[in-house]
C-alpha cells in the first residue's frame, strides 16, 4: 500500500518501526524531537505537533497508512489525514473516545462493559454534589481523581479519602474535567491486548497478569493465572470492546480483577501495550507486527504463546548510580532478551528499557528476570 508512518516518537513507535522492517517496510515518523527513540531509527523524520496543519501536510507525503503509538495525538489532526484519503489506523474515532476517560468511560458503559463505579467532576456542580453526603448523592470514598486527557503512568491522578480532600485535588489538578472513579481492592490487575485487522477479524494474545509500583507497570507475566473460565470472559470482553468500537489495529483493555473476583475494565489504550512487549519473544506473532499487518490490510498473526514468559521493565531509577551492569545481568541470566530504547536522559519513572525471559513456569520465568534486573544493580 505504500509507504507508512507512524505519530509518535517513543518506545513504542520505535518498536512498531522494528516490527515494520521485517516486512519490508520503511516508516516515517512524525516526532516532537530528533533524538526521540522512533525518530532515531527512521530515515524519514518529521517533527512538530500531531496537530499542526503545515507538519501534517510534510508528514502526509511520506505515509499512504498512518498508524499511531499513542492515544494523545491530535484527533482533528488524523480526521484531516483520512480526508486526505490517507488509511488512518486506528481511527480518528477510535483515538478520540480512547483519549478522554469521560469518553471511554461514557462508550464502556454503552456496551454494558463493566467499570469501576465513576462520575464526571467537570464543574463545581458535580464538585459540589459529589462531597455531599453518601445519603445525598455524595461520591463513595476512597477514589481515585483522574483527568479526563493527556495522563500516562498514573500522571494526572490522585487518590482520595474525604471530601475536603477530593477539592484539594481537584484544585490541584486546575480544576481541568475529571472522571472520579471508585477506588477498586483489586486481588490483581490483568491485560488483554487484542488486535482487529481491516477485514473485521480479531485475535486476541492470552491475558496478561500486571504489576504496579506507584501507578506505573512493573512487571507482567504471561499467561495470567485466571483460570479457564476468568480467561475466556477477560477475551471476551475485550473482543466485545474491539468489535464495538470498530477499532482496527491493536487495542489492549487494562483489568481489575476484584476480590470478589469480578473483571472491571480500567482503562483502554488504542494501540500497543507496555504490558505486550513480552509478544515480542513469547508469541508467535508479536503485537507489533500484528499492529504493521492491521495496518497495511494484511491478515493477522496467530496470538498464541510460544512459552510462558516474564518482562520487567527498566525504568531511569536504575541509572542512579550510573550505568546499570548489563555484564552481571545477562551473565546471572543468559536467557534474557534485554531490549533498550536508545533514551539519553535517564529519569525517574521515565521507562527506559525492558528484560524478557521465557520459561514453561510463568512464575519462574518472573523470577528469573527480575534476578536480572537485580544484577543490573551489582
Ligand atoms: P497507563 O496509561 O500508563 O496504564 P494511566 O495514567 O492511564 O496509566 P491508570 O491505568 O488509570 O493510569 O492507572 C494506573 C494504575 O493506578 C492502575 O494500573 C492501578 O494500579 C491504579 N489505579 C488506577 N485506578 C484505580 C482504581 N480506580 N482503583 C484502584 N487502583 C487504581
Ligand atoms: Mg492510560
Ligand atoms: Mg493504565
Amino acid at each position: 500500500p505504500g509507504p507508512i508512518g507512524v505519530i509518535g516518537g517513543g518506545q513504542l513507535g520505535r518498536m512498531f518501526i522494528q516490527a515494520a522492517r521485517r516486512l519490508g517496510y520503511d516508516v516515517a515518523v512524525l516526532a516532537d524531537h530528533p533524538d526521540d527513540p522512533a525518530a532515531r531509527i527512521s530515515r524519514q523524520v518529521v517533527l512538530g505537533p500531531s496537530g499542526d496543519l503545515n507538519t501534517l501536510k510534510v508528514f502526509q507525503a511520506h505515509a499512504a497508512a498512518v498508524t499511531v503509538e499513542f492515544e494523545n495525538v491530535s484527533a482533528p489532526g488524523l480526521r484531516w489525514l483520512e480526508g486526505q484519503k490517507r488509511v488512518v489506523r486506528p481511527s480518528s474515532h477510535s483515538v478520540w473516545i480512547c483519549q478522554d476517560r469521560l469518553r471511554e468511560k461514557g462508550f464502556l458503559e454503552s456496551q454494558g462493559v463493566p467499570t469501576a463505579p465513576w462520575r464526571p467532576i467537570v464543574d463545581a456542580e458535580d464538585l459540589d454534589r459529589a462531597i455531599r453526603p453518601f445519603e445525598q448523592g455524595g461520591a463513595p470514598f476512597p477514589a481515585i481523581l483522574k483527568t479526563a486527557t493527556s495522563g500516562y503512568d498514573g500522571k494526572g491522578q490522585r487518590r482520595v479519602e474525604t471530601p475536603d480532600q477530593l477539592e484539594e485535588a481537584w484544585r490541584s489538578l486546575r480544576r481541568s474535567p475529571c472522571v472520579l472513579e471508585g477506588f477498586v481492592p483489586f486481588a490483581a490487575e490483568v491485560s488483554v491486548v487484542a488486535a482487529r485487522g481491516r477485514d473485521g477479524q480479531a485475535v486476541t494474545f492470552p491475558p496478561f497478569l500486571n504489576h504496579h509500583v506507584r501507578h506505573i507497570l512493573d512487571t507482567t507475566t504471561a499467561p495470567a493465572p485466571l483460570g479457564p473460565i476468568l480467561t475466556a470472559e477477560a477475551r471476551d470482553l475485550a473482543l466485545k470492546t474491539i468489535h464495538a468500537l470498530e477499532h482496527v489495529g491493536v487495542l489492549c483493555v487494562e483489568f481489575f480483577l476484584t476480590t470478589d473476583g469480578q473483571l472491571l475494565v480500567n482503562e483502554l489504550a488504542p494501540r500497543p501495550h507496555n504490558s505486550g512487549h513480552l509478544t515480542i519473544e513469547a508469541a508467535v506473532c508479536d503485537q507489533f507486527e500484528q499492529q504493521v499487518r492491521a495496518l497495511v490490510g494484511l491478515p493477522l498473526g496467530c496470538a498464541d504463546l510460544v512459552s510462558p514468559a516474564a518482562m520487567v521493565n527498566l525504568m531511569g531509577e536504575l541509572w542512579s548510580q550510573g550505568e546499570p551492569n548489563w555484564t552481571a545481568a545477562l551473565q546471572a541470566e543468559p536467557a534474557a532478551r534485554l531490549h533498550l530504547y536508545g533514551k539519553f536522559r535517564p529519569a525517574p519513572g521515565r521507562k527506559m528499557g525492558h528484560l524478557t525471559v521465557l520459561d514453561p513456569d510463568p512464575q519462574r520465568a518472573l523470577d528469573r528476570a527480575l534476578a536480572a534486573r537485580r544484577a543490573l544493580a551489582s
